[in-house]
């Protein structure tokens, strides 16, 4: 190690003296400032005693600490473009939603007009959500892990819950349904074998203890041949046997039939959230932000003894909602009143887009990349896109890819999803896949932009 070089890096004073520093002691606090040039400094201290040839001069440790500060400053999620094909990506924070649907300023989220007195936050969306599921009352809360965690809270703790043995799935992020229903203080009562269970095995497993049946849409996975459960009405109908709750944590929260979406296997199909309150399940449960298309929500609708008990609980007032989500969800419910096709919730335009489209759609990337930089190995061709999130798991739409031939898909992919904005395309073996279902309208300047710098900076 030569000690000597050390001693050429400039001190903090120099670095904050640089044209850069003093920028950046205009825009940020001091003491910040001061932070990111000493963690630059021993940044590059570190490098030269790891064996580095020459130490950086206070223009480029200015240039380190600024580019420091910007990433802190501006940290949360960034807007990216999603070109997986999976419209309810996780990851990508599921259904995307419009500019307008963000409430600023201040705003009467829980406040009487007439008295000026204190109200409620639940009552903004109990009317649009007792017309679109037909039920009598509906409360939110931050999640549908949360809304289970409710029901089961509320209306279980201390006593039985009964769940069909195929019903106890575990659906992403390790939302376990025995472990839900063991966290809210009841105990869990498996009926049936995997793949069938009756209503007998139901009404057998009863004790003076039962407090409520939990059925739950197995979302993310489809148990098929020598199957068989109840319906949701006969369910129903042995809750009010037994003179229980019947609980249906339907998952996706689909308010209008799969079934019309072109291009689905026909044997696929969601629950409808007003088809399962017409069964008869006394409270239903599912997420914002899969097919209903609003934000990260859960959402309970049903029978008015049960939904206010729930509101009363204290566990409510930890899970609560807040404003911004109300007013989200606010315009997502409008959305589904509303019969014009530009006024749907963007996943459901997303989920029917015509395939035919998505072909024209590649094929004007292509041929706009191809004209700025002839090198391009772009070609197009047909792939199934994914609903995602659990929802429709089967089932694939038809959609249309520019794929992007490179010796380096993973390299080209990072380079891809680094930019800004970022771009999350499908890697390949020889290739980078762009699904054109999930790109949105506002976007297609930006994703050619994305290719073309990519081409430039990486030929073949
Ligand atoms: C997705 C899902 C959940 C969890 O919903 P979150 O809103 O992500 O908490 C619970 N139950 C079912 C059946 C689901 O599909």
């Amino acid at each position: 190690m030569d000690a000597n070089r050390l001693q050429h890096l400039p001190p903090v004073n120099e670095v904050l003296g640089t044209p850069t520093g003093r920028d950046l002691l205009g825009r940020f606090r001091r003491e910040f400032v001061v932070r990111a040039v000493r963690e630059a400094l021993q940044e590059a201290r570190e490098a030269l005693l790891a064996g580095g040839e020459a130490a950086p001069g206070p223009d480029e440790l200015a240039a380190a600490a600024q580019a420091r500060l910007s990433a802190i400053a501006g940290s949360g999620p960034r807007r990216v473009i999603n070109a997986t094909g999976v419209i309810l990506h996780t990851g990508l924070g599921r259904a995307p939603m419009p500019a307008g649907w963000v409430r600023t300023g201040y705003c009467d989220v829980e406040i009487d007009r007439a008295t000026g007195e204190r109200g409620s936050r639940q009552d903004h969306l109990r009317e649009p959500l007792r017309w679109l599921s037909g039920a009598e009352d509906a409360l939110v809360v931050n999640n549908n892990a949360a809304a289970t965690l409710l029901a089961v809270d509320t209306l279980a703790r201390g006593g039985e819950v009964i769940v069909a043995r195929g019903q106890l799935v575990e659906i992403g992020g390790s939302f376990r349904m025995p472990d839900v229903i063991e966290a809210s203080g009841a105990r869990l009562v498996e009926v049936g074998t995997t793949n069938k269970v009756r209503a007998q095995d139901y009404l057998r497993a009863a004790t003076e203890r039962t407090a409520l049946i939990l059925q739950v849409h197995p979302s993310n996975f489809r148990l098929v041949g020598f199957t068989e459960a109840p319906d949701t009405g006969e369910l129903a109908r042995v809750a009010e046997e037994l003179r229980v709750p019947l609980v249906y944590d339907v998952g996706s929260g689909c308010l209008f039939d799969t079934q019309s979406i072109a291009g689905l296997e026909a044997e696929e199909r969601e629950p409808v959230v007003a088809e399962a309150v017409e069964a008869g399940a006394d409270v239903v449960c599912f997420s914002g932000d899969k097919l209903l298309g609003g934000p990260q929500a859960g959402i309970l609708v049903g029978k008015r003894g049960y939904i206010g008990a729930m509101a009363r609980s204290p566990l409510a007032r930890a899970l609560r909602v807040d404003k911004m989500v109300l007013s989200a969800l606010g315009h997502c419910l409008e959305a589904h009143l509303r019969c014009d096709e530009g006024g749907q919730p963007p996943a459901e335009r997303l989920l029917r887009h015509d395939a035919e489209r998505l072909r024209e759609r590649a094929e004007a990337l292509c041929a706009k990349v191809r004209a700025a930089l002839p090198e391009a190995r772009l070609s197009v061709e047909p792939g199934l896109a994914a609903p995602g999130s659990g929802s429709l798991p089967a089932t694939g739409l038809p959609s249309w890819r520019v794929a992007l031939s490179t010796d380096r898909p993973e390299a080209v992919a990072r380079a891809l999803r680094e930019g800004e904005p970022g771009v999350f395309p499908l890697v390949r073996k020889g290739a980078v896949l762009l699904d054109m279902r999930t790109v949105l309208d506002g976007e297609w300047e930006e994703l050619a932009q994305a290719l073309m710098n990519l081409v430039r900076l990486r030929p073949g």
